[in-house]
Protein backbone atom coordinates (compact mmCIF):
# COMPACT_ATOMS: atom_id res chain seq x y z
CA UNK A 1 0.00 0.00 0.00
CA UNK A 2 1.53 3.07 -0.78
CA UNK A 3 1.80 6.30 1.59
CA UNK A 4 0.47 9.84 -0.19
CA UNK A 5 2.95 12.11 0.90
CA UNK A 6 2.59 14.57 4.40
CA UNK A 7 2.34 18.37 3.76
CA UNK A 8 5.30 20.51 3.42
CA UNK A 9 5.42 23.05 6.27
CA UNK A 10 4.19 26.08 4.00
CA UNK A 11 2.79 26.74 1.10
CA UNK A 12 3.39 29.33 -1.37
CA UNK A 13 0.52 31.71 -2.17
CA UNK A 14 0.95 32.43 -5.70
CA UNK A 15 4.85 32.97 -7.24
CA UNK A 16 5.60 35.91 -5.50
CA UNK A 17 3.07 35.96 -2.72
CA UNK A 18 3.74 34.63 0.77
CA UNK A 19 3.86 31.35 2.29
CA UNK A 20 0.68 29.80 4.34
CA UNK A 21 0.59 27.39 6.61
CA UNK A 22 -1.19 23.93 5.34
CA UNK A 23 -4.27 24.95 7.27
CA UNK A 24 -6.27 27.96 7.33
CA UNK A 25 -9.08 29.56 10.08
CA UNK A 26 -11.57 31.02 9.31
CA UNK A 27 -13.89 33.52 10.97
CA UNK A 28 -17.64 33.11 9.14
CA UNK A 29 -18.88 32.31 12.24
CA UNK A 30 -16.84 34.74 15.13
CA UNK A 31 -18.49 37.01 17.20
CA UNK A 32 -18.40 38.07 20.47
CA UNK A 33 -16.27 40.07 21.95
CA UNK A 34 -13.18 41.58 21.27
CA UNK A 35 -11.21 39.58 24.19
CA UNK A 36 -12.70 36.01 23.02
CA UNK A 37 -12.29 36.68 19.45
CA UNK A 38 -8.24 38.00 20.28
CA UNK A 39 -8.06 34.59 22.27
CA UNK A 40 -8.87 32.58 18.66
CA UNK A 41 -6.70 34.60 16.83
CA UNK A 42 -3.88 33.75 19.34
CA UNK A 43 -5.37 30.40 19.65
CA UNK A 44 -4.88 30.14 15.70
CA UNK A 45 -1.38 31.93 15.27
CA UNK A 46 0.00 29.45 18.18
CA UNK A 47 -0.86 26.65 16.46
CA UNK A 48 1.05 27.32 13.37
CA UNK A 49 -1.92 28.59 11.28
CA UNK A 50 -1.01 31.60 9.05
CA UNK A 51 -3.45 32.10 7.03
CA UNK A 52 -6.77 33.87 8.19
CA UNK A 53 -9.89 33.90 6.02
CA UNK A 54 -12.42 36.50 6.49
CA UNK A 55 -14.74 38.42 4.45
CA UNK A 56 -16.85 41.67 4.14
CA UNK A 57 -20.56 40.04 4.67
CA UNK A 58 -19.29 37.70 7.84
CA UNK A 59 -21.27 38.97 10.41
CA UNK A 60 -24.56 39.83 8.19
CA UNK A 61 -27.76 37.90 9.16
CA UNK A 62 -30.01 39.24 6.82
CA UNK A 63 -30.55 43.13 8.03
CA UNK A 64 -27.42 43.55 9.37
CA UNK A 65 -23.93 43.18 10.15
CA UNK A 66 -22.24 43.70 7.47
CA UNK A 67 -19.38 44.23 7.95
CA UNK A 68 -19.60 43.06 11.61
CA UNK A 69 -16.56 40.11 11.79
CA UNK A 70 -14.48 42.35 9.86
CA UNK A 71 -14.80 44.86 12.38
CA UNK A 72 -14.20 42.54 15.12
CA UNK A 73 -11.11 41.08 13.70
CA UNK A 74 -9.72 45.06 13.35
CA UNK A 75 -10.32 45.54 16.91
CA UNK A 76 -8.70 42.78 17.61
CA UNK A 77 -5.72 43.76 15.03
CA UNK A 78 -5.70 47.52 16.31
CA UNK A 79 -5.09 45.99 20.48
CA UNK A 80 -2.16 44.35 19.26
CA UNK A 81 -0.06 45.33 16.83
CA UNK A 82 2.37 42.70 16.97
CA UNK A 83 -0.68 40.01 15.65
CA UNK A 84 -0.36 41.20 12.07
CA UNK A 85 2.91 41.06 11.35
CA UNK A 86 2.32 37.16 12.33
CA UNK A 87 -0.56 36.56 10.14
CA UNK A 88 -1.40 36.07 5.95
CA UNK A 89 -4.58 38.28 6.17
CA UNK A 90 -7.42 37.22 3.43
CA UNK A 91 -10.92 38.49 3.07
CA UNK A 92 -13.23 38.61 0.40
CA UNK A 93 -15.99 41.30 -1.23
CA UNK A 94 -18.34 41.39 -4.15
CA UNK A 95 -21.44 40.01 -2.38
CA UNK A 96 -24.00 43.30 -1.82
CA UNK A 97 -26.79 42.98 0.26
CA UNK A 98 -29.92 43.30 -0.79
CA UNK A 99 -28.97 42.74 -4.29
CA UNK A 100 -26.89 38.82 -4.89
CA UNK A 101 -23.91 40.28 -6.49
CA UNK A 102 -21.92 43.47 -7.27
CA UNK A 103 -18.25 43.27 -8.85
CA UNK A 104 -19.25 46.84 -10.91
CA UNK A 105 -15.41 48.98 -11.04
CA UNK A 106 -17.01 51.42 -8.79
CA UNK A 107 -18.53 49.47 -6.05
CA UNK A 108 -15.43 47.05 -5.92
CA UNK A 109 -13.24 49.34 -5.68
CA UNK A 110 -15.23 50.97 -3.00
CA UNK A 111 -15.75 47.63 -1.00
CA UNK A 112 -11.98 46.87 -1.15
CA UNK A 113 -11.74 50.22 0.55
CA UNK A 114 -14.21 49.52 3.45
CA UNK A 115 -12.54 45.89 4.22
CA UNK A 116 -9.77 47.72 5.14
CA UNK A 117 -10.94 50.91 6.80
CA UNK A 118 -12.98 47.94 9.01
CA UNK A 119 -9.91 45.73 9.23
CA UNK A 120 -7.67 48.83 10.62
CA UNK A 121 -5.30 47.47 8.02
CA UNK A 122 -3.48 49.40 4.84
CA UNK A 123 -3.24 46.15 2.84
CA UNK A 124 -4.62 42.69 3.00
CA UNK A 125 -2.14 39.99 1.16
CA UNK A 126 -5.42 38.08 -0.38
CA UNK A 127 -8.05 39.93 -1.96
CA UNK A 128 -10.88 37.26 -2.78
CA UNK A 129 -14.30 37.79 -5.01
CA UNK A 130 -16.58 35.96 -3.48
CA UNK A 131 -19.05 34.74 -5.49
CA UNK A 132 -18.89 35.41 -9.31
CA UNK A 133 -20.92 38.55 -10.88
CA UNK A 134 -22.30 37.09 -13.68
CA UNK A 135 -22.89 40.76 -14.56
CA UNK A 136 -20.00 41.75 -14.36
CA UNK A 137 -17.14 41.55 -17.21
CA UNK A 138 -14.15 40.05 -16.46
CA UNK A 139 -12.20 42.38 -17.91
CA UNK A 140 -13.70 45.26 -15.72
CA UNK A 141 -13.28 42.98 -12.52
CA UNK A 142 -9.43 42.28 -13.62
CA UNK A 143 -8.94 46.16 -14.10
CA UNK A 144 -10.81 47.39 -10.65
CA UNK A 145 -8.29 44.49 -9.31
CA UNK A 146 -4.91 45.92 -10.94
CA UNK A 147 -6.04 49.13 -9.61
CA UNK A 148 -6.12 48.02 -6.18
CA UNK A 149 -2.81 45.99 -6.44
CA UNK A 150 -1.01 48.76 -7.98
CA UNK A 151 -2.24 50.98 -5.06
CA UNK A 152 -0.57 48.76 -2.83
CA UNK A 153 -4.23 47.62 -0.62
CA UNK A 154 -4.24 43.91 -1.74
CA UNK A 155 -1.22 41.92 -2.07
CA UNK A 156 -2.80 39.07 -4.77
CA UNK A 157 -6.39 38.10 -6.18
CA UNK A 158 -7.95 35.14 -5.57
CA UNK A 159 -11.42 33.50 -6.58
CA UNK A 160 -14.15 31.69 -4.59
CA UNK A 161 -17.03 29.95 -5.77
CA UNK A 162 -16.02 30.33 -9.60
CA UNK A 163 -16.38 27.84 -12.20
CA UNK A 164 -13.29 26.21 -13.74
CA UNK A 165 -14.39 28.67 -16.71
CA UNK A 166 -15.41 31.41 -14.88
CA UNK A 167 -11.63 31.44 -13.29
CA UNK A 168 -10.36 30.94 -16.45
CA UNK A 169 -11.59 33.95 -17.97
CA UNK A 170 -10.98 35.65 -15.01
CA UNK A 171 -7.02 34.62 -15.22
CA UNK A 172 -6.87 35.67 -18.89
CA UNK A 173 -7.88 39.49 -18.05
CA UNK A 174 -5.75 39.68 -15.04
CA UNK A 175 -2.32 40.85 -15.65
CA UNK A 176 -0.86 39.42 -12.58
CA UNK A 177 -1.17 35.86 -11.81
CA UNK A 178 -4.57 34.89 -9.97
CA UNK A 179 -3.25 32.90 -6.76
CA UNK A 180 -5.68 31.19 -5.14
CA UNK A 181 -9.79 29.84 -5.54
CA UNK A 182 -11.83 29.27 -2.71
CA UNK A 183 -14.52 26.18 -3.24
CA UNK A 184 -16.63 24.15 -1.35
CA UNK A 185 -14.44 21.32 -0.47
CA UNK A 186 -15.27 18.86 2.19
CA UNK A 187 -15.22 14.38 2.30
CA UNK A 188 -18.85 15.26 1.89
CA UNK A 189 -18.27 17.88 -1.02
CA UNK A 190 -16.01 16.11 -3.66
CA UNK A 191 -17.17 17.97 -6.91
CA UNK A 192 -14.09 19.67 -7.29
CA UNK A 193 -12.31 16.21 -7.54
CA UNK A 194 -13.99 15.78 -10.78
CA UNK A 195 -15.24 18.75 -12.17
CA UNK A 196 -12.07 20.38 -13.16
CA UNK A 197 -11.56 22.55 -10.76
CA UNK A 198 -8.59 21.31 -8.45
CA UNK A 199 -6.68 20.42 -12.17
CA UNK A 200 -7.23 24.09 -13.24
CA UNK A 201 -5.45 25.18 -9.90
CA UNK A 202 -3.00 22.96 -10.58
CA UNK A 203 -2.29 24.03 -13.58
CA UNK A 204 -2.52 27.74 -13.26
CA UNK A 205 -0.83 27.41 -10.01
CA UNK A 206 -3.94 28.60 -7.76
CA UNK A 207 -3.87 27.44 -4.26
CA UNK A 208 -7.06 25.52 -3.00
CA UNK A 209 -8.60 27.07 0.05
CA UNK A 210 -11.57 24.29 0.89
CA UNK A 211 -14.85 25.90 2.54
CA UNK A 212 -16.78 23.95 5.31
CA UNK A 213 -13.90 21.25 5.07
CA UNK A 214 -16.42 19.16 7.83
CA UNK A 215 -19.17 19.83 5.28
CA UNK A 216 -20.37 22.69 8.02
CA UNK A 217 -19.94 20.50 10.82
CA UNK A 218 -22.14 17.63 9.62
CA UNK A 219 -19.11 15.41 9.48
CA UNK A 220 -18.96 15.31 13.60
CA UNK A 221 -22.40 14.77 13.61
CA UNK A 222 -23.79 13.18 10.85
CA UNK A 223 -27.29 12.01 10.35
CA UNK A 224 -27.88 10.45 6.88
CA UNK A 225 -26.80 6.97 5.83
CA UNK A 226 -24.07 8.41 3.22
CA UNK A 227 -22.69 11.25 5.83
CA UNK A 228 -22.65 8.38 8.34
CA UNK A 229 -20.96 5.86 5.51
CA UNK A 230 -18.53 8.95 4.82
CA UNK A 231 -17.39 9.52 8.82
CA UNK A 232 -17.15 5.76 9.13
CA UNK A 233 -14.45 5.37 6.51
CA UNK A 234 -12.62 8.33 8.25
CA UNK A 235 -13.03 6.71 11.44
CA UNK A 236 -10.81 3.97 10.12
CA UNK A 237 -7.67 6.20 9.56
CA UNK A 238 -8.62 8.05 12.70
CA UNK A 239 -8.88 4.91 14.67
CA UNK A 240 -5.59 3.66 13.49
CA UNK A 241 -3.92 7.09 13.94
CA UNK A 242 -4.99 8.01 16.94
CA UNK A 243 -6.80 11.07 16.07
CA UNK A 244 -10.32 12.15 15.90
CA UNK A 245 -12.41 12.27 12.84
CA UNK A 246 -12.39 15.75 12.06
CA UNK A 247 -8.89 15.92 12.02
CA UNK A 248 -9.12 12.89 9.39
CA UNK A 249 -11.16 14.88 7.97
CA UNK A 250 -9.01 17.79 7.53
CA UNK A 251 -6.10 15.62 6.40
CA UNK A 252 -7.97 13.92 3.88
CA UNK A 253 -8.36 17.01 1.86
CA UNK A 254 -4.13 18.00 2.84
CA UNK A 255 -3.03 14.64 1.01
CA UNK A 256 -4.34 16.07 -2.10
CA UNK A 257 -1.70 17.08 -4.84
CA UNK A 258 -3.53 20.12 -5.60
CA UNK A 259 -2.44 21.13 -1.99
CA UNK A 260 -5.81 21.80 -0.70
CA UNK A 261 -5.65 23.99 2.44
CA UNK A 262 -8.76 23.36 4.30
CA UNK A 263 -10.04 26.26 6.33
CA UNK A 264 -11.00 25.40 9.86
CA UNK A 265 -14.37 26.73 10.60
CA UNK A 266 -14.31 26.18 14.42
CA UNK A 267 -14.87 28.84 16.76
CA UNK A 268 -12.88 26.92 19.92
CA UNK A 269 -10.02 27.46 21.26
CA UNK A 270 -9.02 23.55 21.85
CA UNK A 271 -10.94 22.88 18.59
CA UNK A 272 -8.48 24.91 16.41
CA UNK A 273 -5.45 23.70 18.87
CA UNK A 274 -6.36 19.77 17.72
CA UNK A 275 -6.51 20.89 13.62
CA UNK A 276 -3.13 20.76 13.65
CA UNK A 277 -2.56 17.13 14.00
CA UNK A 278 -4.04 16.81 10.37
CA UNK A 279 -0.25 17.30 9.55
CA UNK A 280 0.78 14.21 10.66
CA UNK A 281 -1.77 12.16 9.52
CA UNK A 282 -0.78 9.29 6.57
CA UNK A 283 -3.24 8.54 4.38
CA UNK A 284 -2.65 5.53 1.68
CA UNK A 285 -4.48 5.37 -1.61
CA UNK A 286 -6.40 2.23 -0.49
CA UNK A 287 -8.12 4.65 2.75
CA UNK A 288 -8.14 7.73 0.64
CA UNK A 289 -10.08 5.56 -2.03
CA UNK A 290 -12.28 4.55 0.42
CA UNK A 291 -13.71 7.75 1.77
CA UNK A 292 -13.93 8.87 -1.90
CA UNK A 293 -16.27 5.96 -2.63
CA UNK A 294 -18.35 6.37 0.72
CA UNK A 295 -18.77 10.07 -0.67
CA UNK A 296 -19.90 8.85 -4.08
CA UNK A 297 -22.34 6.11 -2.92
CA UNK A 298 -20.95 3.81 -5.66
CA UNK A 299 -17.54 2.09 -5.95
CA UNK A 300 -15.89 4.02 -9.22
CA UNK A 301 -15.37 2.68 -12.78
P1 LIG B 1 -16.56 23.53 8.98
O1 LIG B 1 -15.29 23.12 9.63
O2 LIG B 1 -17.10 22.67 7.91
O3 LIG B 1 -17.69 23.69 10.09
C1 LIG B 1 -17.42 24.33 11.30
C2 LIG B 1 -18.62 24.12 12.20
O4 LIG B 1 -18.61 22.79 12.67
C3 LIG B 1 -18.58 25.03 13.43
O5 LIG B 1 -19.89 25.49 13.70
C4 LIG B 1 -18.11 24.09 14.52
O6 LIG B 1 -18.62 24.43 15.80
C5 LIG B 1 -18.76 22.79 14.08
N1 LIG B 1 -18.14 21.62 14.69
C6 LIG B 1 -18.83 20.65 15.34
N2 LIG B 1 -17.98 19.73 15.81
C7 LIG B 1 -16.75 20.11 15.46
C8 LIG B 1 -15.46 19.54 15.67
N3 LIG B 1 -15.28 18.39 16.35
N4 LIG B 1 -14.39 20.19 15.17
C9 LIG B 1 -14.55 21.33 14.47
N5 LIG B 1 -15.75 21.92 14.26
C10 LIG B 1 -16.84 21.30 14.74
O7 LIG B 1 -16.28 24.98 8.45
P2 LIG B 1 -17.22 26.31 8.23
O8 LIG B 1 -17.24 27.06 9.50
O9 LIG B 1 -18.51 25.93 7.60
O10 LIG B 1 -16.34 27.06 7.15
C11 LIG B 1 -14.96 27.33 7.44
C12 LIG B 1 -14.52 28.63 6.82
O11 LIG B 1 -14.70 28.57 5.41
C13 LIG B 1 -15.34 29.87 7.23
O12 LIG B 1 -14.96 30.40 8.47
C14 LIG B 1 -15.01 30.82 6.10
O13 LIG B 1 -13.74 31.39 6.31
C15 LIG B 1 -14.96 29.86 4.92
N6 LIG B 1 -16.24 29.86 4.18
C16 LIG B 1 -16.24 30.40 2.94
C17 LIG B 1 -17.38 30.37 2.16
C18 LIG B 1 -17.32 30.97 0.78
O14 LIG B 1 -18.36 31.11 0.13
N7 LIG B 1 -16.14 31.31 0.30
C19 LIG B 1 -18.57 29.82 2.65
C20 LIG B 1 -18.55 29.26 3.93
C21 LIG B 1 -17.37 29.27 4.68
P3 LIG B 1 -17.64 25.08 16.92
O15 LIG B 1 -17.32 26.46 16.47
O16 LIG B 1 -18.52 25.03 18.13
O17 LIG B 1 -16.44 24.20 17.06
Amino acid sequence: MSDLSLPPASLPLGPDGPSVSPLGWGMWRLSGTRTEAAALVAEALDSGITLLDTADIYGFDGSSGFGAAEALLGEVLAADLGLRRRMVLATKGGIRPPLPYDQSSGYLASAIDASLRRLRVERVELYQIHRPDILAHPAEVARTLEEAIAAGKIGAVGVSNYTAAQTAALAHFLSCPLVSTQPEISPLRIDCFENGELDQAITLGLRPLAWSPLGGGRLADPQSQRDRAVAEALDVVALDQGVSRTVAAYSWLIAHPAGIVPIVGSQRPERIREAAQALTVRWTREHWYAVLVAARGERLP
